[in-house]
């Protein structure tokens, strides 16, 4: 089963030149079309080669395409607007992870004179459709080069193999960071990982750091956090994909986190309440970890929800009792019904139990 979807990306501040010259591209693309209906039908051309002669000068690829869009119209007599368009070899698709963890999407395309590769803005549930389509889950469309008002925009054409998990529903609660990297938890299984080591070298690279930012040392001191910031993308990488295999073991069908971008949220080392929430530089490891379950996650057709995490350590997940502060050590102690249980756990367990009410 596919699903299709047009993903209407914005292109990320064009320049004044490169806006002026999507326009060109477009007017030249539109001019061709009303010449080429102008002509009677056995004299149309049916390449970019026979079409060189009637247009002015646009990309062979966007030539060819215009000519397939053209005459998948068959009705029309005039084109007020026909816009580039780019089949699925000319056009591209490309993810970079920023150093703060996050991705950035570039798409690039046969223009005027040469190729350009351009940001876009990319909302997160395009970003995952896009991710299904560099994973191979997805297949590329046709991307057409659209203006609406001042802004550009790449539409973007998708079709997606779906197929949710069968059964009935199963919550797994995933709890990141104050004890353990992360600890998740389904029906009284549970998977951890610790956080450890990432503490250790992030730490060890925090010290150097200083040492370099003293000295001066610039260029050393971006190649330290190159290093770094491949070091935690790979670990990354690797617990989310243990993660959801555990998942799919476990039978699954909905994962549930917490959502960091809207958090109290507490870094591992337990010191300070940071207010930025998630983004920062402190928090990108744990933000990137969660962008790449929720991607590995629709990967194999398990949803990803995300809770407001308020209560989630405080709270006794059998019996609701709250305390008012943060349990220090490793064991929440229930003051009502006695029960132990590790701290992060308890708070898995409240995550996956969040009602929907909770959900962001
Ligand atoms: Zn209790």
């Amino acid at each position: 089963m596919e699903q299709a979807v047009t993903l209407k990306l914005k292109l990320h501040e064009p320049t004044k030149a490169k806006r002026e010259m999507y326009q060109l591209m477009a007017d030249r693309v539109t001019e061709f079309a009303n010449r080429y209906l102008s002509l009677p039908k056995k004299e149309r051309p049916r390449t970019s080669k026979e079409a060189a002669g009637i247009s002015d000068s646009l990309p062979a690829a966007v030539l060819n395409q215009a000519i397939r869009d053209i005459r998948a119209k068959k009705k029309a007599k005039r084109f007020k607007r026909l816009w580039p368009t780019f089949n699925n070899q000319n056009f591209r698709v490309e993810r970079e992870f920023s150093r703060d963890g996050r991705a950035v999407w570039k798409v690039s395309f046969p223009a005027l004179e040469k190729r350009v590769g351009v940001p876009v803005a990319v909302a997160p549930y395009q970003e995952r459709y896009l991710n299904l389509l560099l994973e191979g889950r997805a297949r590329q469309g046709v991307a057409r080069l659209v203006r609406r008002g001042g802004d550009w925009y790449v539409h973007l054409s998708l079709a997606v193999a779906t197929g949710r998990r069968q059964g009935p529903e199963k919550v797994m609660g995933v709890d990141l960071g104050m004890v353990d990297l992360l600890v998740a938890s389904v029906e009284g299984r549970t998977l951890f990982f610790s956080g450890g080591e990432l503490a250790y070298v992030r730490r060890r690279y925090a010290r150097l750091r200083r040492k370099l930012q003293k000295a001066g040392a610039n260029r050393a001191l971006k190649r330290l956090g190159d290093k770094e910031h491949r070091w935690v993308t790979d670990v990354n990488h690797k617990v989310s994909r243990r993660l959801v295999e555990f998942a799919v073991a476990h039978g699954v069908t909905k994962i549930r986190m917490e959502d960091l971008t809207g958090a109290r949220w507490v870094f591992p080392q337990g010191r300070e309440q940071r207010k930025d929430h998630g983004r920062s530089l402190q928090y990108w490891p744990y933000y990137q970890l969660q962008k790449f379950i929720e991607y590995k996650a629709a990967l194999v057709g398990i949803e990803v929800e995300y809770v407001r995490p308020d209560l989630t350590s405080l709270t006794c997940s059998r019996c609701g009792e709250t305390v008012k502060s943060r349990p220090k050590g490793r064991w929440f102690r229930c003051p009502r019904c006695g029960r132990e249980k590790h701290v992060d756990v308890n708070a898995a367990d409240n995550i996956a139990q969040a009602v929907s009410g909770l959900a962001t």
